[in-house]
């Protein structure tokens, strides 16, 4: 699958190279054609195509080949990817690393603030690390905080643009994963990770002050990479450290892509829709949307600061003011009582949701389009009720 990847790499236009971290081995210019100009179209044709790229990627989900190349994917690389991430549209990590979707698990909220206590979030964690380990597998806990080399204030609004205080966070979750699942790292390996935006550009932390920026490792051979890594992560399992490279391969040429693409160095928040629930992996563009998992047991405050940053976004004029989209969703597995719960708890999410904003930005409220869904996970087909 990869060698198609770095095939395109060489060879695609940017929209095929949009394409390809969708984790589809095909070429789907026809659909994301387009794609870099979409927040300045009227709110409805935004939606359309928002909804037309959940039928595309559930359907190349679907595909044998993308099927098998994805288990085939995952046999050789056995360690359970999980992230923690701030809710930010521009923090897309299967994006940065070049990573077929479906293959990173993310967890959302607002300035990637999680607290492994929260009932629902650790039960979660806990089953997922259960479920892992009965198999014979390991898991990675990326824990990851975003900041901006090139101006502090496109740094983190969960942290006010605090990059220290950030990392600070990032490092107490880490604590928490060890004292949950031990500090030996044998099983499941917590690693902090910095987001830079400006480049995309990761930064891997160990332990007291020894970390390795990516940005400064594009030109070495991969070997020496390699071998960095090693010796800086000396605790890491080989396995894990065997599955992590793809990821740290992906993001250093995603940064050469980057550079030379003379992205616009101010990224700022473009995003257009509010999303609440689990079960956003087509997303796959950044910076379209804000992502907020049910975890938090106060989902108010991560809403309310949301809706301030679309506010802002329109008020700044860099997305259209005639409309946003809140689309909640929550995932199952099966029909009968699991797909009913999926759908009551969706429901619950957009009325409260809805609740939160007409308080906190009635105006803002006026534009709302609300869209309420349940995912189908095994085929990723999301299913829009309301
Ligand atoms: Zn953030």
């Amino acid at each position: 699958m990869f060698e198609d990847y770095q095939k395109l790499e060489q060879t695609g236009e940017p929209e095929q190279r949009f394409a390809k971290f969708a984790g589809f081995p095909l070429y789907c210019r026809e659909t994301l054609s387009g794609t870099r100009t979409m927040h300045t179209r009227p709110i409805q044709d935004r939606i359309d195509w928002l909804l037309d790229l959940s039928r595309i990627h559930s359907k190349r989900f679907c595909d044998p080949e993308n099927h098998l190349a994805r288990q085939r994917y995952q046999a050789e690389h056995s360690t359970e990817i999980v992230a923690l991430k701030c809710m930010d549209g521009r923090i897309h990590l299967p994006y940065a690393t070049q990573t077929p979707m479906g293959i990173i698990r993310p967890f959302r909220n607002l300035g990637g603030i999680f607290d492994l206590g929260w009932p629902y979030l650790g039960d979660l964690l806990a089953d997922l690390v259960g479920e892992t380990v009965s198999q014979g597998r390991r898991v990675l806990v990326i824990i990851t905080y975003h900041f901006s080399k090139g101006d502090s204030a496109r740094g983190c609004a969960g942290f006010d643009c605090d990059q220290a205080a950030a990392l600070a966070h990032a490092q107490q979750i880490k604590q928490q994963v060890e004292t949950i699942f031990g500090a030996g790292h044998q099983t499941v390996y917590p690693l902090v990770c910095g987001f830079e935006t400006d480049e995309d550009a990761l930064t891997l932390h160990h332990e007291n002050g020894v970390y390795l920026d990516l940005s400064t490792l594009v030109n070495q051979a991969r070997e020496q990479v390699k071998s960095d890594i090693e010796s800086v992560f000396s605790d890491m399992p080989d396995q894990i450290r065997h599955d992590l490279m793809p990821l740290v391969e992906g993001n250093l040429r995603h940064i050469v892509e980057i550079r030379k693409s003379r992205r616009e160095l101010a990224v700022e928040h473009r995003e257009w829709i509010l999303c609440v629930g689990r079960g956003f992996d087509f997303l796959h563009v950044p910076n379209i949307a804000l992502i907020i998992g049910p975890y938090s047991p106060d989902l108010s405050h991560p809403i309310q600061k949301a809706a301030a940053i679309i506010q802002s976004n329109m008020d700044k004029g860099r997305v259209p003011d005639d409309g946003f989209l809140l689309l909640c969703s929550a995932p199952y597995q099966e029909p009968g009582p699991d797909r009913a719960r999926a759908e009551m708890k969706a429901r619950f999410m957009a009325a409260f949701t809805a609740r939160v904003i007409d308080e906190c930005q009635p105006l803002l409220a006026k534009k709302m389009i609300r869209q309420t869904a349940i995912l189908n996970w095994p085929t990723r087909r999301l299913e829009i009720f309301d």
